[in-house]
């Protein structure tokens, strides 16, 4: 695996389901300490199994790794003492590299907190945790959908999209924005923004302002935090088969198909391939970027 986030503490929201679950998984696979937030007790508590499964199955490859190496220091035994003294050496270097491997392993480099970022002193508090972790990358993911027709959009539905989507955004990335000034830390954010922003839906006023409201925070961030070394950046995809994509686009078949005729491509997104974008964006892979707005979308914007 690829160790770009090496020593990052890197937060990441809404990571019960979706999206944010699986980058959660492939951040901690090259070795970010992970602090993830997100709303449901139940869903943190299937994703801290699965993260235990993988640390227990990585426990099993180091120590068949460090009795292989064993092995080989026996059966090595027999050879010239010439032999013996170099095999040994080398031997002594596996050893201790199964040492660290096992280590490090055996401790897992997660936090996982249970909080509604709907709700403001929710995400104070996660602010506070991530300041604490000294966090320094943070990716703006936990979102919510809302499909009406603008006529029939109701104010509160409004308000609680944008409550998550944007205004979220803006706290948790100001309060930690705010700690990478003061102590000079060079961070870097990633909004999970969407093709709905770059190419208007029908039935999504809701949403697709709580995203345009986001891209307009992007910019803004990444204009007043450049001069400080904080990078900002955003993601579009269009349709992605979370239980978000699951519920507004497979459920009503007609509608996808229709929007399936708008993508050059045809296809809808894999989570994967949004994935590979936000840790490119997150990573020093793009140290000179900023202020990007990355459709992910099979051409469906142009
Ligand atoms: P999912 O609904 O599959 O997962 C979203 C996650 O965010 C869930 O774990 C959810 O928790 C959490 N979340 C939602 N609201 C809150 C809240 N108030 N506080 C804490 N956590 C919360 O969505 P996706 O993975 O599909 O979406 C991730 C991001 O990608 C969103 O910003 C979305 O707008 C964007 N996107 C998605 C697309 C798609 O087609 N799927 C396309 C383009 C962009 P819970 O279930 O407990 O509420």
């Amino acid at each position: 695996a690829r160790k770009r986030f090496e020593d990052r503490i890197v937060c990441v929201t809404g990571v019960g389901k979706g999206i944010g679950h699986d980058l959660i998984l492939e951040l901690l696979q090259e070795k970010a300490f992970v602090i993830g937030v997100s709303r449901t007790q139940e869903d943190l508590d299937k994703l801290r199994q699965i993260i235990d499964q993988r640390v227990q199955l990585q426990q099993a490859h180091a120590q068949s790794d460090q009795k292989d190496s064993q092995d080989k220091k026996e059966g090595d035994e027999d050879e010239n003492e010439e032999d013996e003294q170099e095999t040994e050496k080398k031997n002594e270097k596996g050893n201790e590299n199964a040492e660290i491997k096992t280590t490090l392993n055996t401790n897992p480099s997660y936090r996982l907190i249970c909080a509604d970022l709907s709700v403001r002193k929710d995400v104070e508090t996660v602010v506070q945790e991530c300041i604490a972790a000294k966090v320094d990358m943070l990716v703006n993911n936990a979102g919510v959908a809302g499909v009406s027709k603008f006529l029939d959009t109701k104010y509160e539905d409004l308000r609680r999209v944008h409550s998550v989507n944007f205004e979220a955004a803006f706290l948790l990335s100001q309060g930690i924005a705010k700690y990478w000034v003061e102590n000079k830390i060079k961070g870097s954010i990633v909004n999970i923004s969407s093709s709905a922003s770059l190419r208007v839906l029908d039935e999504h006023t809701a949403y697709c302002t709580s995203k345009f409201a986001l891209d307009g925070l992007t910019k803004c961030m990444a204009l007043e935090l450049g001069c400080h070394g904080i990078r900002v950046n955003s993601v579009h995809p269009t349709v992605v088969l979370t239980p978000m994509g699951i519920s507004v686009w497979q459920n009503n078949s007609k509608k996808g198909n229709a929007l399936l005729e708008l993508i050059p491509m045809h296809r809808f997104v894999e989570t994967q391939e949004v994935i590979k974008a936000v840790m490119f964006l997150l990573s020093d892979e793009s140290s000179m970027i900023t202020g990007a707005l990355l459709p992910i979308d099979g051409g469906l914007s142009l």
